[in-house]
């Protein structure tokens, strides 16, 4: 912490101490507060949940059916659906959030891969591995050039268009750091069987940052910005985050988003940490978070994310009191997909294999080929062999899962799922509040739909095993049968012919087609 750094722009040269002390804005908090208040009113959480144990199965059933109209679920609803014990309405709950995830995103899944860049950290969190305090932590920050030899393996050798970009804090992986090595992952171009490899959207997963910094990362084409809150339970979120850490501030962190909106970036996306407070507190806490953005911007979270607390190296969590059943981790996604209907929803390979089997038909994306080593792809895949070792004193916490792309592929696909690699949507500018509104009414579904046929095919093509192929060109078919049969309503002969023709390029070597 007392390393000297470059300030760039300033004369004088910095700790790293001072930096982590004079980052936050003050008033970048306070503009957002009301009458001094954020928008967690934790008596009025309380007084929900234990409001919410009176429903009875009418008023649970009244409440699964309006989630069919794709809107934000009001707090006491949530707080109903959250305090279900009753086995049955448990499983009307767990089908509803099937069948509306079905009706907003349709049988697709969305996989992309983790690019952590850096271990530094300024901060203490007591679940992570590279908290500052942990000694047994290798501190690595990639170069630029090192994360385009990353990027290269996860393009060109894993097949991945998506990427989630996650930094430490830390000054030496600031906002112009993580600008440039976004670039740098955009620019590559990678000779693979048929066609090229390259990232074409690029998510970031980053401390909270001033709004100046965070116009830099849009300028930059971020796609998401995800921030997670932790936990919403403030005297839980100051035990977890010590004082006079940049992170302690709990309101710096709660309102990232909304600075991130402020800065142009529309898809923002908020997780908690689940484990660290009650969990149905958590979800009613991501659901305001969800409607303070929508009340102020017009727009709610573009996805949302359950990570679920991880043992890491070097890591004490004997203090650990809330951690989250199997059975209370399914239910809880099921309540959010409720809940906050219209956004994404991510699971990753923290979890174990069957654990991401039983909620995928509730969820939008998953990760696959993981590796949250710092430079893991590239080391791991020096060798084709692509056996990486989770080599536990480099990374952040353990994996569940890490089977590779092609494998998850094949497992989604035997599911009834079609996996797209659209990554459409921001470059045609169907983001932000545009996009919401079409998932919402339905109509992003059928751009996205076109679009997974494309992208899944341009897949196959170059990355797919010959069994993977043969079970993918099917489920393709059977996508291309059920848009034919909605020519005339959803569709129109000219879409029609030119998803055809479409494919067809795409089968000859075209790439990059999308609707
Ligand atoms: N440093 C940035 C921050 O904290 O916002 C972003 C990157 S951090 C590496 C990404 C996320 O990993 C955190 O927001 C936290 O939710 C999650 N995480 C940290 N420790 C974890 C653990 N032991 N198990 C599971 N997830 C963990
Ligand atoms: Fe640093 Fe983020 Fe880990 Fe906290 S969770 S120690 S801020 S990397």
């Amino acid at each position: 912490m007392n390393d000297r750094i470059n300030v760039e722009g300033e004369a004088k040269t910095r700790t790293v101490a001072e930096w982590a002390k004079t980052y936050i804005k003050r008033d970048e908090i306070d503009r957002y507060l009301e009458d001094g208040k954020d928008f967690i009113d934790e008596d009025a959480i309380e007084a929900h949940l234990e409001a919410g144990k009176a429903a009875g199965p009418e008023r649970i059933r009244a409440i699964i059916k309006k989630a069919y109209d794709i809107k934000l679920m009001s707090a006491s609803d949530t707080a109903a659906l959250l305090q279900v014990t009753d086995p049955t309405l448990k499983e009307e709950v767990f089908k509803a959030a099937r069948e509306i995830k079905t009706k907003v995103y349709d049988n697709r899944v969305v996989t992309f891969a983790p690019l952590y860049c850096g271990s530094k950290c300024v901060n203490r969190c007591k679940y992570c591995g590279f908290s500052c305090d942990n000694q047994t932590v290798e501190r690595r920050v990639l170069t630029v050039d090192e994360i385009e030899a990353e990027a290269r393996i996860l393009a060109g050798k894993l097949g991945h268009k998506r990427l989630v970009m996650v930094y430490g804090e830390h000054p030496d992986t600031d906002a112009d750091y993580i600008a440039e090595s976004m670039r740098r992952v955009y620019a590559i171009r990678e000779k693979v069987r048929n066609g090229l490899g390259e990232i074409r959207r690029v998510n970031v997963n980053a401390a909270p940052m001033r709004i100046d910094d965070l116009k830099k990362l849009h300028e930059a084409g971020i796609g998401t910005y995800q921030v997670f809150q932790e936990t919403y339970h403030k005297e839980t979120y100051r035990d977890a985050h010590p004082e006079g850490t940049l992170k302690g501030d709990y309101r710096w962190r709660l309102y990232a988003l909304h600075r991130a909106m402020d800065a142009g970036i529309d898809d923002v996306a908020v997780g908690a940490l689940f484990g660290l407070a009650d969990w149905k507190f958590e979800v009613m806490g991501l659901v305001a978070h969800a409607r303070d953005l929508e009340r102020r911007y017009g727009l709610g979270p573009h996805t949302v994310s359950v990570p679920r607390l991880e043992d890491a190296a070097g890591t004490d969590f004997s203090w650990v009191k809330h951690r989250v059943s199997d059975d209370d981790f399914r239910y809880l996604i099921a309540v959010i997909r409720l809940a906050i209907p219209s956004a994404g929803l991510i699971v990753t390979n923290r979890e174990k294999p069957e654990m991401i089997r039983s909620v995928i038909k509730m969820c939008t994306q998953r990760d696959a080929a993981t590796r949250i080593g710092i430079g893991a792809y590239a080391e791991g895949y020096a060798d084709e062999t692509g056996k990486a070792s989770q080599a536990d004193e480099k990374q952040q916490f353990l994996l569940g899962d890490t089977r590779g792309l092609d494998e998850i592929i094949r497992e989604l696909v035997d599911m009834g799922h079609i996996v797209s690699f659209c990554t459409a949507g921001y470059r045609c500018g169907r983001t932000g509040k545009k996009i919401m509104n079409l998932l919402e009414t339905g109509r992003e579904g059928c751009f996205c739909k076109l679009n997974a046929v494309l992208t899944f095919q341009e897949w196959l093509e170059d990355f797919a095993t010959p069994e993977t192929k043969r079970l993918g060109d099917a489920i393709i078919d059977r996508e291309m049968g059920e848009i034919r049969a909605r020519v005339g309503s959803d569709y129109n002969e000219a879409i029609w012919d030119h998803l055809v023709k479409a494919r067809e390029k795409i089968l000859a070597g075209e790439r990059d087609l999308f609707f």
